[in-house]
């Protein structure tokens, strides 16, 4: 069988085409080794489309000031732009009011933020950390980092074959030593979307608070706060077509009221005094220092951008497209996917048998495919395969199903030329 033959070739779905989102994103209409580009690293981060680019160098060309601070009018129109950016991560979110929404550099630093000043204030001996065995390493360090300064012990919540959570594993798990559970709504590596609002409901009645990691979901599918009842939630905005060193940590307003501040500086008091200093209320504690402006502003581009289209035209054409995937690689001799569960997001990782995923990535670079190699900062998401290394394309909503096919023609290629 050729990729040719596969039916139900999903072009369009509903109401969206992948041609409408690639017209916008410059990039993907360069070539790479003199070949049209195949950007399937979208994993590691999205490429961005013009109206991202243009609100970047607009505000930088036309409104650039420091924000909170200074009576003119250049300060007040930052500042607004920053709080407007605040309140569409907000709407996005489905979070209940703008003040619920910290802004950070990604999802690595509002994890980080949450370890350091909920974890530093709330664990003690012999306190559990429930992290699920699929967590990128950011939804792990940290944990690891205050658990050793508070005493208390991380758990990793085991898998199932196909990738997806052992549910009754983690129920036995939960007990009232359980402070916290750390969950990805989407793995990188496994593409497994985890049942959060069940595991949070379950987590809840031990007094536990969830921390859910949002940075492979929120370009993939809608996300409701207050249905999965989260006690926080992370993103960044490059995985989102938004700029790199911006992202958000959304916290449930009481959880956040109590937190203590993490890091000291500017922006986050209310007087300062060699006494002791006050800080601002929420969430402006949380944002010491000068914040990425410019890249709220980016990001703000970047979420009303992908709300234009329909996001469960979005969603389903995104289905389509891994169920096409998914067919197209299984013509290929000797390649194997890595995680099935049902309903997993676009992410293909796989090996082929006889090549080193990093000879694989270096092999469809060439004809200017660029997918990633190695262990995807997941390490035991792929130990549960027995494996330290993967290759991984990751597809997002301007991927087609020709780029799949180059992709498949040449992962045959390489099958061939391996002999
Ligand atoms: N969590 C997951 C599931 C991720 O895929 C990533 C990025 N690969 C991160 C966290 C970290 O995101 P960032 O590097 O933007 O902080």
């Amino acid at each position: 069988m050729t990729t040719a033959d596969l039916d139900a070739r999903p072009r369009t779905a509903g109401a969206f085409s992948p041609e409408d989102a690639r017209r916008d994103v410059p990039v993907l209409h360069r070539t790479v080794n003199g070949r049209p580009l195949v950007w399937l690293d979208n994993g590691a981060t999205t490429q961005k489309p013009r109206q991202v680019i243009e609100a970047l160098a607009a505000y930088y060309a036309g409104a650039n000031s420091n924000i909170h601070r200074g009576a003119h009018t250049m300060a007040r129109e930052a500042t607004e732009a920053y709080e407007a950016g605040r309140a569409a991560v907000a709407r996005f979110l489905g979070a209940p009011s703008p003040e619920t929404v910290c802004f950070v550099r990604g999802t690595t630093e509002a994890i980080n933020l949450v370890a350091q000043s909920w974890g530093r204030a709330n664990l003690g001996p012999g306190d559990e950390i429930l992290v699920g065995a699929l967590e990128h390493h950011s939804n792990i360090v940290p944990w690891q980092l205050v658990a050793r300064e508070t005493r208390a012990r991380l758990v990793p919540v085991p898998l199932l074959a196909d990738g997806s959570i052992d549910r009754r594993a983690f129920e036995g798990l939960l007990s009232y030593r359980t402070r916290l559970v750390a969950i990805s709504h989407a793995s990188n590596t496994l593409g497994t979307v985890p049942p959060v609002r069940e595991m949070t409901a379950l987590a809840h009645r031990y007094g536990a608070r969830v921390l859910v990691d949002g940075a492979q979901a929120v370009a993939h599918f809608p996300v409701d706060v207050g249905e999965l009842d989260a006690d926080f939630y992370a993103f960044s905005g490059h995985k989102l077509y938004g700029p790199t060193g911006i992202g958000a940590l959304y916290g449930k307003p009481e959880v956040l009221a109590a937190m203590p501040p993490w890091q000291g500086g500017g922006n986050m008091i209310e007087q300062v005094d060699f006494t002791g200093s006050s800080y601002a209320p929420v969430p402006h504690c949380f944002e010491a220092g000068t914040g990425n402006i410019a890249g709220v502003v980016g990001l703000h581009a970047a979420i009303d951008w992908l709300t234009s289209f329909g996001r469960a035209e979005v969603a389903a054409y995104e289905e389509s497209l891994l169920e096409y995937a998914q067919q197209a690689l299984a013509s290929v001799p000797g390649l194997e996917v890595l995680g099935s569960a049902p309903g997993k997001i676009a992410v293909l990782t796989f090996t082929l048998a006889g090549s080193d995923p990093g000879e694989v990535a270096q092999w469809l670079d060439r004809d200017g495919i660029a997918i990633r190699a190695g262990h995807h900062c997941a390490q035991p998401s792929l130990r549960h395969y027995g494996l330290d290394s993967a290759a991984r394309a990751s597809l997002a909503l301007y991927n087609t199903p020709e780029e799949v096919d180059r992709l498949t023609d040449s992962l045959l290629r390489l099958r061939r030329s391996a002999g």
